[in-house]
């Protein structure tokens, strides 16, 4: 019961153009369906494992997103189902999921992985490197995987105002890149992932056009994910 209350504050919080990611990591079965069953569509999980076991037995609209970092050798148990990768931090991650989309004939959305935390421990890519991989030879002849946007995560951290600079910062390279980089067959940039349970609004005013939210709506986790 709880869990539909939870999800009806939080989209009555966030504007209808944001998509709403419910990350369900470490949740039971009959959480997500009770998400399910009060309308919630996109689901979002860290480890490919609980994803695709869940994924089997849930019902098949739902559209599954894959939010943690990636390990190549996983890409080949959800490449035939997989909605959007959010973590994609490398031409090579971006390559091999290139390989298994087209085993399963099908163009697998992406979004890659910008790194803006002031922090050591966060994955992803600077701009620069971004905007190399975009030009790159190998980028362009990948052509069953769709750079759909960007993802990011604020530092972990109480100060509001270094959350809104980061989250900012990501947007206006966004923006720029909307703007040098040429649609092209495998890169249309509509997606802007950030802003989790402690952050989305703030990320909602920087710019957001998709959040990942977890404790928010499902209670606080039993086990570190
Ligand atoms: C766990 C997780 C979330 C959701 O975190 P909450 O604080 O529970 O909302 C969002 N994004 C990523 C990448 C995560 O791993």
């Amino acid at each position: 019961m709880f869990i539909a209350q939870n999800l009806k504050i939080i989209r009555h919080n966030i504007p209808p153009q944001v998509t709403l990611v419910a990350v369900s990591k470490t949740k039971s079965l009959a959480d997500i369906k009770e998400a399910y069953d009060a309308g919630q569509r996109d689901f979002g999980e860290n480890k490919v494992q609980e994803m695709t076991s869940k994924h089997e037995v849930l019902p098949n609209d739902i559209r599954w997103h894959m939010i943690g970092h990636l390990q190549s050798n996983k890409i080949k148990y959800m490449a035939s189902y997989v909605h959007l990768i959010h973590g994609v931090d490398s031409l090579e991650l971006l390559a091999e999921i290139n390989k298994h989309a087209s085993k399963h004939n099908r163009i697998i959305s992406c979004l890659l992985q910008v790194y803006i935390a002031q922090e050591e421990t966060k994955f992803g890519l600077d701009f620069n490197e971004i905007e190399a991989l975009l030009q790159s030879e190998t980028f362009s002849q990948l052509q069953n995987i769709k750079v759909v946007g960007l993802m990011g995560m604020a530092s972990f951290t109480e100060n509001e105002s270094q959350i809104k600079t980061e989250f900012h910062s990501l947007n206006l390279f966004y923006q720029k890149l909307k703007v040098t980089q040429p649609e092209t067959s495998n890169l249309k940039l509509e997606t802007l992932s950030m802003g989790m349970s402690g952050d989305y609004r703030i990320a909602i005013d920087e710019g957001s056009t998709m959040v990942r939210v977890g404790s928010a709506i499902f209670g606080s986790r039993n086990y570190i994910a």
